[in-house]
Parts: C-alpha cells; structure tokens; sequence
C-alpha cells in the first residue's frame, strides 16, 4: 500500500491526492473534493461517521486548513474518560465529505454504507484556533472540545507510533460535565444525526443521497415522507420509480441510482 502522506502533509503533494487516487468518482457518489469548500466563518467543523465496510468502525473527521484530517475509529467514541480508543489515522477527506450520507459502491474504495453520526463544530480546548489545532497535529497531541449533537466537551487524540504505514491514536473523553461512564453512546445511537435513518434504511436506499447544504436540523423530505410500507417489491417497479425521480436528482445521485440498477442487474 502506498504511504504518501503517513500523517505528514506530503510536501509537494496536491492536498487530497491520496483521497483521489484511491477513489473512482464515476462509480462512488462521494464528493471528488474539486469544488472549493464554501466559507463558513472561523468556525472549525467536524464529523462523525458510521461506516459498515468490510468491518463497522466509526470515521472522526476535523477540520483544518482547508481538509477534514480523518481517523478510522473501530469501536467508535466512548464518554467514559478510562476507555481509549484506537483511532487508525487514515487519508485527508475533503471538506465536502461533511455532507456524505449514503452507500458506496460495493468493490470501491470503503465500499459499504455511510451514516452521518454526528456533526457540529469543535476548538482547541486551551484555545488559540487552528494554529493550536495544527501544533497540537504535528505534536501528536490534540486537546479539542466538540460541539456536536451527541459529542459534547473535551477529548484528546493521543499519537502512539508510526509503523510503516499512518500512525496510530488513541481517543479518550477527558474529564468534565459530559463525561459519563455509564452511557454506551454508539449502543445507544443508532440514527442518522441529519436524516433520521438506520443503517439499514440507507443501506436500503430508502431516501436520497444526503449532500445539500441545509441546516444540519433539518430532516431528510424524501425519507421522512415515505409511507410505511411503501418500499417497492418488484424490481422493475423500483427502476420505473428510480427513471421517474432522476430528474430531480443530481449528477451524484443519480450515479447512485445507475451503479444501484446495475448490481440489481448483476445478482438478476
Ligand atoms: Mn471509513
């Protein structure tokens, strides 16, 4: 496996090459990361997603300068400020990603279902704005306080080492009002933070791919609008519906749709 960046801004390297080389966008509906990011103020944003690929890990992604720096993490967060968990830092996402909800292509890159989790802003704990957060990068050390929907207050990324591919970090709940050792907060959430889904629902395709640039509340028309028992149980019923909305959809979504008919073909 290549190891371009290997936690290190690749001098040189145009920023997100690794997360483009390793992504086919005429068959993924993630985001290429091309467009420029809109500005939103000096607020530094993050996200949590659920992502079932070959294995469930949860991917935290924060901001800066420019790209969302991203750790796979396996068990996901905890409140409990003894429990570490490992956070394998993977490959800078473009900001874009923030609004990604939907599946992957089985046979792309992390093919499989993405949830957004969670989602809101975050700061360096003792202060000092992105330059404390890129110090604190490059140190190995991270003090952030988040302000999520379901994350709230202080954690810490911790790096450990770096064997031959991308280090790996520890994340830990620090001590303060939103610590709790007796919430188990993945258990206990198990729906989209933006669209109200399951895995499942997503997975199932029920509601459109997730990517506009309304406000975090607000809910997803498509799924919530879906009547109870409306999912279509003929094939051909379902590409008549998929043919009928494609108007309304964009480029990306409707990639979705045709990769999702093609499969449907291929197990036919
Ligand atoms: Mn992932």
């Amino acid at each position: 496996m290549a190891r371009t960046s290997g936690g290190k801004s690749a001098a040189g390297a145009a920023p997100l090459s690794e997360y483009r080389r390793k992504r086919d966008f005429s068959r993924t509906a993630e985001p290429s990361g091309e467009e420029r990011a809109p500005t939103r103020g000096s607020r530094l944003h993050f996200v949590i997603q659920k992502h079932a690929a070959s294995h469930l890990h949860f991917d935290l992604r924060i901001e800066l300068d420019g790209v969302m720096k991203s750790w796979a993490v396996p068990k996901g967060p905890s409140l409990d400020p003894q429990v570490k968990r490992l956070a394998m830092e993977v490959e800078d996402h473009p900001i874009s990603y923030n609004a990604f909800e939907g599946t992957i292509p089985r046979g792309q890159y992390g093919g499989g279902t993405v949830m957004l989790w969670d989602r809101g802003t975050y700061e360096p704990t003792g202060g000092g704005g992105a330059d404390a957060v890129r110090r604190g990068y490059e140190k190995g050390r991270l003090e952030i306080t988040m302000h999520g929907k379901r994350l709230l207050g202080d954690y810490a990324l911790v790096r450990m080492r770096r064997d031959e591919g991308k280090p790996q970090w520890l994340l830990f709940k620090r001590t303060d009002e939103h610590a709790d050792p007796k919430r188990d907060i993945v258990a206990e959430t198990m729906t989209s933070v933006t669209t109200g889904r399951t895995m499942e629902q997503i997975a199932s395709g029920r509601g459109r791919v997730w990517q506009s640039n309304r406000a975090p509340d607000a809910s997803e028309p498509a799924a919530a609008h879906r009547a109870p028992g409306s999912r279509p149980v003929r094939r051909d019923t379902k590409k008549t519906s998929a043919r009928k909305s494609a108007g309304r959809k964009s480029t990306a979504a409707r990639r979705a749709t045709t990769s999702r008919a093609k499969r449907t073909r291929k197990r036919a």
